[in-house]
């Protein structure tokens, strides 16, 4: 028997040890040449089991490694598109908070108030003259100096007016708010026309019933009665 002849050779305590590992020395079956030849067969074909085991385990049979790089290969293209799409959307959003920026930046640009001499000295305020109501603020300045639109609006009229303020222009801005500036040498707007802040609407003069080179301002919210120049020149940030 072979057992026996490597037994002889090895001694019995090698031999055990060397079939060991064999589940049919295990159960103690006959050590013949077919039970050693299933034996061997037997821990060949417990290796491949084994194999076989960890493969149903980690699922890595070649068709799910196929699968799996597939898949892997899916996802990345899926991030890449996913990513590509991101980008496309920021740089959309981007675009798109520019243009209401832009937009509020006009707005806050167009709607600005602003003084309508450079220089001048503040004389005749809103009160009593004379017994009769000088509804403006006077504002003394050289014959010639630019006079400007308070802020963004159309003029309501430009011309000659007979009934004392000489060279007259009306604006109405954007808020309803309606401006008269008088006593103008020249005038330099149309009515209809739109003005933005601070653009030159007249050159201040001394026209109309007027004593003195000024200008004379009028405020008219919504176009109604006048009001104190002053303290609302002051509440849109104009301090004169
Ligand atoms: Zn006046």
């Amino acid at each position: 028997m072979i057992r026996e002849a490597n037994a002889g050779e090895l001694g019995v305590g090698a031999a055990t040890m060397l079939n060991a590992p064999s589940s049919v020395d295990a159960f103690g079956a006959p050590a013949d040449p077919g039970a050693v030849s299933a034996a061997t067969a037997d821990r060949a074909g417990s290796g491949t089991s084994r194999d076989s085991s960890r493969q149903a385990l980690t699922g890595a049979t070649p068709s799910a490694v196929e699968a799996a790089a597939a898949k892997a290969l899916a996802d990345q293209r899926s991030k890449a598109a996913t990513d590509r799409a991101a980008k496309v959307a920021r740089a959309k959003a981007d675009r798109a908070a520019k243009v209401k920026a832009d937009k509020a930046n006009a707005l806050a640009a167009a709607h600005r108030w602003v003084s309508p001499l450079a220089s001048y000295t503040l004389t005749s305020g809103y009160g009593f003259r004379w017994g009769k109501l000088h509804p403006a603020q006077d504002l003394a300045t050289s014959v010639g100096s630019q006079v400007h639109s308070l802020s963004s609006g159309t003029v309501v009229s430009a011309g000659w007016d007979s009934t004392g303020y000489g060279n007259l222009v009306r604006i109405q801005y954007w808020d309803g708010t309606v401006s008269f500036m008088a006593h103008n040498s020249r005038l330099v707007v149309s009515a209809g026309e739109t003005v933005a802040p601070g653009q030159l609407v007249a050159y201040s003069g001394n026209t109309g019933h007027s004593t003195g080179p000024h200008v004379h301002l009028e405020i008219h919210p919504g176009g109604g009665d006048a009001v104190p120049p002053m303290p609302w020149l002051a509440g849109h940030g104009i301090r004169l």
